[in-house]
This record gives C-alpha cells, structure tokens and sequence, in this order.
C-alpha cells in the first residue's frame, strides 16, 4: 500500500481483514493525508483543515466503526446561517417524511425572500421527481456525452440570484470544493438527492471531536494485528515496471520492495511521477490524469482571548468566509480556557491564493466583526492560514473521463484515491469508497469475492416511490 491518506488505509484494512498481509507506506511522519492533523511549534494540534462528513456518507461511517473511530464523530440535526448584517437561520428536519422533511425550516427560513424560495422549491421538486436524476441533467451525446455545469442548470431553472448566492452556492461550494460554473450538474445535483431529499438523515453534519489524526489511531492496530505494518517517513521513489508488470516499489533509501498486490494510494498529480515515463505516455489511464484540475481550499485558525461565539459551528451567506467551525465547543473544552479557538473554511478558494496571510486574516476578522459581534472587544490571540492549493480534484463538466478504474493497466498494481472512478466527487468518503474498490479488484483477481462497499442510504418515504433502482 503505497500512501496512508484515507484510501490507502481503507484499502489496507479491509485487505488486512481479508487476511492479507499489509505493508503500508506512508512519505509523511503521519497518517491521513490530506485529512491529517500535525501539531504546531506553539504545541497546539490543529487539523490540516477542519473536515465534515454527512449523514449520506455510509463508507466513511463503515471505516470510523472498523477502526473505532465512530464515537469520535458528533453529528448535528440543525444547520446554522448567519448573514452579513448578522440575523440567523436554522434548518433542520421536522416530522414529515422525505423529501418533505426539511419544507418547515425552509419555508420560515428569514435568508431567503419568497421568489427565491419558490425557484428553489421547483428545482428541487424536479431533482426529486426524477429520483436524484432529472433527464436535463444528464449528459447528452450532442454535447460528446459530457453533463452541463451547475450553473447552466440552475439558470434553465429560473433560479434568482440571491436564490443562487444564498442557497445553491452555499452548499455546493463546500460541499464540492468548486464554483458553480465549473461543477457538472450531476455532481451537484447527486448531493441534494443523496443530503437532503431522498432520506430525512442524509443532510446530517458529522464533526470529529477529536483532531483528525486520533482517529486513525486504530488502523494501525488492525493492519499489524493481521501480520502487517505500517511504516511513516517510508516515501515510495517509483514504481519497477518490467514486460507490463509490477515487480517492486524502489523506496527513498534506495531499498526495493517486492509484493503479490501493489495498491498505489497517492494523489493524481504524484502517480505519474512515479511511474516510468514510457508507461505513462503509453497508457492513457495515466496520461490522463494530468487533465484532473485540482481546486484550492483555504482554512483559517483564529485563537481570541475570550468566547466570541456560541454555535457550534456557522454557515455565512455572501461572505468570503464559508464556515466558522467553533473549535473550543467541538472539542468539548469548557471555558476554563478562557479563550476560544474557531477554525474558518474557505473552499474554491481561488481568490485568495496570491494573498497574503495577514491580509486572509484581516479580511475574515472583518466578516466575523458582523456576524460575532463578540470579536469586536475580543483581542485576537494568534491566527495562522494553511492553503492547500490541491485540496480536491474539480468535479468540472467531463472529468468523470480521466478518473480510472481501480484495475491499471500493469499487471499487480491497482488503484486508489479519491480521484479514481467513484461516482462520488473528491471526498473522505470518496477516497474510502475506492479504497474499499481496490480492495474488492484484489480479491476478484484471487478468486476469492467479498463486497466492502457500502450502498447508499436507501431512499425513504415519498423519496422512494422516485428513486431509480441501482
Ligand atoms: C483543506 C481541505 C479540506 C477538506 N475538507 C473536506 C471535508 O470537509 N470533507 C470531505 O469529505 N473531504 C474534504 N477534503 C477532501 C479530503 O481530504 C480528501 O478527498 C481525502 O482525504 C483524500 O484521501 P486520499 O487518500 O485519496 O488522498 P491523500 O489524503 O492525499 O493521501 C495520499 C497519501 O499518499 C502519501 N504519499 C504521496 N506520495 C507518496 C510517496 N511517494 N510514497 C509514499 N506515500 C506517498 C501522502 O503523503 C498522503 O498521505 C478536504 C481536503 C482539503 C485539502
């Protein structure tokens, strides 16, 4: 198992309990990847960025409970809104059957004006009407079979600006790392089906109470207590290819390690690299994946000298910053610390890659002033801004193109990550799915078949009389 993000270690474990014996190697002094925590020189441990899951995500679920990570995550039932000028909404299910249940909340939400909220409503009503797949979604073969953008879709809906500002662009940036514009409308529409439509839990935020890297805690133990290991600070320098074949990885000590099964686990942008250059202008599965535009994200940490917010966390509408993650209250710190920590996400955060840190924070202490009127007296402690420039590969019109199958075209090696062919876009559970499929490839290659891959939520209520069967 070549990387330890969340596909390498989701692939490794299930293989582990498949009763193979893992080797793991991970490049960084940690596991997680991308969805690491790290601690700082000031001592405080802080997630690379803070990371959600949903209720909908069933792989993500089935890892954390195989590596006992699952009590570690907290889900909330209400979603928190906040303008600019500081009034709050709430959105939450009441006890009416899906697709209905979430029609309270949404109807006496005070963001959105009555037209936006009758636009809404019709588009929402086709996604669910065409059971999460409304035919004007779907790629047509006059377009070279690639799906529209998001955005095209939404303005064939008649949806009004603000209806598009406040609503559609606040869940679908963050959810999907990308703008409108360059989001394939199935993508987009895939995640008001499986969220908020097709079950009442779906929709639900999951926030680890814990940073990122204590819940990978148990997956060492259920690799080495299989017979394997897994070794940090073990970069992979490239793969050995001889006649279409896998025979060894070659480390960065020069040392060459050979396996039954190689499991490439790394990003996109790093496979080809270690990969002989022949292979790769050979096999179009990797030259492709230079097509693969990956998307930033910005995450800002924020430490003020008293509570300057109550929520656990904050969605904010026509704001540069998104999401305002109240760290101190997530952790269950009380206020014996005095202070309290927020952590502040910024997705498709392309604006703000050639800014300067002091500027990011300046700006978001700006946004805060309106929405936490409590930061105004409070003195600002310290802040830091991490910028992940590949933070996920973008979900743009035509990409589901260059994102592979597990099996590669060299004998021995497979593949995972969250940009190989899930159907889900880059995410946790994106990257445990293929992982999971990489697992499953191995298996079928021996003879020997067993399902990891969780299916989705079964639609409920009214929702189900729409879904189509998979
Ligand atoms: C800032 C940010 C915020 C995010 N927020 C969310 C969120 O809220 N919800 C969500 O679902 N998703 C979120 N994501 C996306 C999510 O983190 C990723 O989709 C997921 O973690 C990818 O997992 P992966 O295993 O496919 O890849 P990675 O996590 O990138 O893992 C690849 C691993 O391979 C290792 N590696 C690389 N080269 C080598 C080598 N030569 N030898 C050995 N090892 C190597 C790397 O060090 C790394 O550990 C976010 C991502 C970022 C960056």
């Amino acid at each position: 198992m070549i990387g330890g993000g969340l596909a390498g270690l989701s692939s490794g474990v299930a293989l582990a309990e498949a009763g193979f014996r893992v080797r793991l190697l991970e490049k960084r002094p940690h596991l997680g990847g991308r969805a690491a925590s790290y601690v700082l020189p000031s001592g405080d441990h802080v997630d690379n960025c803070q990371h959600v899951t949903l209720g909908c995500c069933t792989n993500l679920e089935d890892f954390y409970r195989r590596v006992g990570a699952a009590d570690k995550i907290k889900f909330f039932d209400r979603l928190y809104f906040a303008a600019p000028d500081g009034r709050r909404g709430i959105m939450q299910a009441a006890a009416l059957p899906a697709p209905l249940h979430m029609a309270f909340s949404f109807a006496t939400f005070p963001l959105l004006g009555w037209a936006d909220k009758t636009a809404i409503v019709k588009a929402l009503l086709s996604i669910a009407l065409g059971g999460g797949r409304p035919a004007d979604s779907l790629p047509s073969p006059s377009n070279g079979g690639i799906g529209i953008s998001m955005l095209s879709w939404l303005q064939k809906h008649r949806q009004t600006d603000r209806a598009i500002r406040r609503f559609w662009e606040v869940i679908l940036v963050s959810a999907l790392d990308e703008e409108l514009d360059r989001i394939e409308a199935r993508y987009g529409i895939d995640v008001f089906w499986k969220a908020f439509l097709s079950t009442r839990g779906g929709y639900r935020v999951g926030i680890p109470r814990v940073p990122l890297g204590v819940l990978y805690d148990g997956c060492k133990d259920a690799i080495t207590k299989r017979g394997g290991d897994v070794q940090l600070r073990a970069g992979v320098r490239g793969f050995v290819v001889a006649s279409g074949r896998v025979e060894g990885v070659e480390r960065e000590d020069g040392s060459v390690e050979t396996a039954d099964y190689y499991v490439a686990a790394v990003p996109q942008n790093i496979l080809p690299g270690l990969l002989p250059s022949d292979v790769v202008e050979r096999e179009p599965v990797f030259s492709n994946l230079s097509k693969l535009r990956s998307s930033p994200i910005t995450g800002v940490h924020l430490w003020f000298d008293r509570p300057v917010m109550t929520e656990p966390f904050l969605t904010l509408l026509d704001s540069t910053t998104q999401w305002v993650f109240n760290k101190t209250q997530l952790y269950g710190e009380g206020a014996e610390s005095g202070g309290q920590y927020l952590q502040l996400v910024i997705s498709a955060s392309y604006n703000l890659t050639q800014r300067s840190r002091q500027e990011i924070i300046g700006l978001c202490i700006d946004e805060l002033r309106e929405v936490l009127p409590a930061t105004r007296e409070a003195a600002l402690v310290k802040g830091t801004v991490v910028k992940e420039m590949c933070a996920t590969v973008s979900p743009a019109p035509g990409s589901d193109r260059w994102r592979p199958k597990p099996k590669s075209p060299l004998a021995g090696l497979f593949l995972a990550g969250d940009w190989t062919a899930t159907g889900w876009p880059s995410t946790m559970e994106g990257a445990v799915r293929s992982g999971y499929l990489a697992a499953e490839a191995i298996l079928f290659h021996t003879g020997a078949s067993r399902t990891f891959l969780r299916p989705d939520l079964r639609p409920e209520g009214l929702a189900r009389f729409f879904a189509h069967e998979s």
